[in-house]
Formats: C-alpha cells, sequence, structure tokens
C-alpha cells in the first residue's frame, strides 16, 4: 500500500479515527480534522496520518491587510471569511478563503453584516485569523444596504442607498471605500 497525499482546509474531515491515527495538524471531532490549511499525508500500513501545513506567500500572516466579508455578527465578535490580500504587486486573491473574526475592541465604529471590509491581520495562527479595523484606512469599502441589498454609495460622510434611497452611516476605510 502507498502512501496518499490529499490537500484540506482547515475544518476538513481528515479521516475516522478508526482508520487513521492523526499524529499533527489535527483535532479530533468525532472525526480528525484538519487544524491547517496542509497536505494530508496518510501512510495506511501504519494507520498514521499527518497534515503538514502549506505556508505559502499566499497565505496571510500577522500584519497583511486583508480583504474579507462580514458573515455574522456575534455576542463576541464579528466573523469574516477574507478572500484577498495586499501584496507588493497589488491586490492578490488568496488561494483558500480564510476564516477570522474582529473582537469589539479592536472595531472603532459601524459594520454591517455583508460589507466587505479592509483590516490589518493582528494574530500569528488562524484560521481563524484576529482581525482589527482600527485605524482611518481600514473598515467597510463596500457596504450592502440592510433594506435591499443593493451596494450602497458613499454621500459625504453618509452611506445612501441608490435603489432605495435608504441612509446609513459604517466605519468607511477612507480613501478605499468603493
Ligand atoms: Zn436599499
Amino acid at each position: 500500500m502507498q502512501i496518499k497525499r490529499k490537500l484540506v482546509l482547515p475544518g476538513e474531515e481528515v479521516a475516522a479515527p478508526e482508520e487513521y491515527l492523526v499524529e499533527q495538524g489535527a483535532y479530533l471531532d468525532g472525526v480528525f480534522r484538519a487544524s491547517v490549511l496542509g497536505r494530508a499525508v496518510y501512510d495506511p500500513k501504519a494507520h498514521t496520518a499527518v497534515v503538514e501545513p502549506i505556508r505559502g506567500d499566499n497565505y496571510p500572516h500577522n500584519g497583511d491587510i486583508v480583504y474579507c466579508v462580514v458573515t455574522s455578527k456575534g455576542v463576541r465578535a464579528l466573523s469574516a471569511r477574507c478572500f484577498a490580500k495586499e501584496s507588493k504587486n497589488g491586490v492578490e486573491d488568496l488561494k483558500y478563503p480564510v476564516t477570522a473574526y474582529i473582537p469589539p475592541q479592536l472595531v472603532d465604529g459601524r459594520v454591517g453584516v455583508g460589507d466587505y471590509i479592509r483590516a490589518k491581520v493582528v494574530s500569528s495562527h488562524g484560521p481563524p485569523f484576529t482581525l482589527s479595523i482600527r485605524g482611518p484606512s481600514f473598515g467597510v469599502i463596500r457596504a450592502i444596504c440592510p433594506r435591499c441589498g443593493s451596494a450602497m454609495r458613499r454621500r459625504g460622510g453618509q452611506l445612501v442607498c441608490p435603489n432605495c434611497g435608504a441612509v446609513d452611516a459604517r466605519k468607511i476605510a477612507v480613501g478605499f471605500y468603493v
């Protein structure tokens, strides 16, 4: 039997415990799930496996500036899914979207679910990564109308929906709102 490899996303099932003992890069949640983005390597003879983390340049790191969509608003934090990051060559897509959260002390203004944000990674581990949108150049870059779901336009310090006329306020990333 041959060594087998496959790419796994964080949270994805790696193996059932009766099949493989996953010795690294996974946690047990009924089944073994990957705790990192990585390559699962299975040894069918020994019934062991490991998840080797992939840390390409495309993966977010502490201090990176990322682009994310806010997916939910919880009591403790905002949750987000990040899909791009800034690099020397501009903004590049992440190969795999990553999950992140923003604790309330790192949010200095209003953000809505469905909004796109420009944020800074402030954790060295993840996903989920911890993000901050404190500071004038961080925050909402595209807001969604709470009434009809259209993209809202900026008018002075306010946001106005071109479709239904709703007016709302957001913590705008100065110079980045589109
Ligand atoms: Zn609207």
